[in-house]
């Protein structure tokens, strides 16, 4: 079975209907001291892992964020959850910016901000039973006590598939999809609005991702779920997002609905990662773009476009002038001097 003909329909939403976005960052930034180097070690080095990301998430979409490993976009979603700070520019949730919140209102804040990891075998606590793991949160955050605690956690399991006899079992007892679901399930028992996905069915096989992709959209419909999905893979995006942002060495390089990233992408990074993507379909299939050398790091990004001693299409400005990310008619927004937005 094909993981894309596994998944129900894609979640529709109407960006329409919900104007003002529930996220927005402006000229986020993110640099992490990497030691010191040279004589006495007086230069230090940095790692610029997000660079100046101006990103909109509105209510009820699914936003898929694209990049190959270390391109900084778990550090940006953690960056849009409060959980760590920023070195520069703002984050907004509803309106309000996180960092001129006071800590009793970031508490109360975070509760609507959610974070479900990779790794359902890592990020759940083995010496603790399911009810203790998802209990947490309504514990924390004082939601329920006693015996309406733990009818919300029964509920909980079975929005996610699961059912009471798991209350009393440790983590270890699960297979990875049913792990997953309780970490699901855990990040649900605080009522949020908004949820990162960071990469929530990389590390399951593909009969499970699919599974696991469609509970998330149901849950989405049904609670009205805003979600930043993030993935290394295009396929499972496809089937998930609304919109799709790609990024290259911590900055966004392309940003546009999900049908126009597929059928019509600008920048060279974006189609090298779309001929990647295995498809049945005769009509759809493209030479695969083998991208020389590595993704570079982001201790020392190339000057320019980043993206330029990789790129097939590089010209001289691409080496010294980093192309700004501009959006065009319909919203397709792309950072390059050769491929502007359409
Ligand atoms: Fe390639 Fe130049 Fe566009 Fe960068 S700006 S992606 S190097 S063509």
């Amino acid at each position: 079975m094909s993981l894309a003909s596994a998944y129900s329909s894609p979640v529709e939403d109407s960006k329409a209907s919900t104007p003002a976005p529930l996220v927005r960052t402006r000229r986020l930034r993110k640099e992490f001291a990497a030691g010191a180097v040279g004589l006495l070690k007086r230069t230090r080095l940095t790692v610029k892992a997000v660079e100046d990301v101006d990103l909109d998430i509105y209510p009820g979409e699914t936003l898929g964020l694209v990049g190959e490993s270390g391109s900084g976009k778990s550090t940006l979603g953690r960056l849009i959850l409060g959980l760590i700070r920023p070195s520069a520019g703002e984050v907004f949730f509803d309106g309000q910016e996180l960092g001129q919140l006071s800590r009793r209102r970031m508490r109360h804040l975070r509760r609507q901000m959610q974070l479900v990891f990779q790794d359902p075998y890592s990020s759940l606590n083995p010496r603790m039973r399911v009810h203790s793991i998802v209990g947490e949160g309504i514990e924390i955050h004082k939601l329920k006590r006693g015996a309406e605690k733990r009818a919300r956690i029964v509920e909980l399991l079975q929005m996610v598939g699961l059912d009471a006899q798991a209350l009393g079992r440790y983590p270890h007892e699960f297979s990875g999809g049913q792990r997953q679901r309780i970490g699901i399930a855990r990040a649900l028992a605080v009522e949020p609005r908004f949820i990162v996905l960071d990469e929530p069915v990389s590390a399951l096989d593909v009969s499970i991702q699919a599974q696991i992709i469609n509970l998330l959209q149901d849950l989405q419909l049904r609670l009205n779920l805003t979600y930043l999905f993030i993935a290394h893979d295009l396929r499972v995006v496809e089937h998930v997002s609304r919109r799709v942002a790609i990024m290259y060495v911590g900055k966004i390089v392309e940003i546009a609905d999900r049908d126009e990233i597929y059928r019509n992408p600008r920048h060279p990074y974006t189609r090298a990662l779309l001929s990647a993507v295995p498809t049945i379909k005769a009509d759809e299939r493209s030479e695969r773009i083998r991208l020389p050398g590595e993704v570079p790091s982001p201790l020392n990004p190339p000057p320019g476009c980043r993206f330029h001693p990789r790129c097939p299409y590089a010209i001289d400005i691409c080496k010294t002038v980093e192309p700004p990310l501009e959006t065009g008619g319909a919203g397709h927004a792309v950072a390059c001097h050769v491929f502007p937005a359409p």
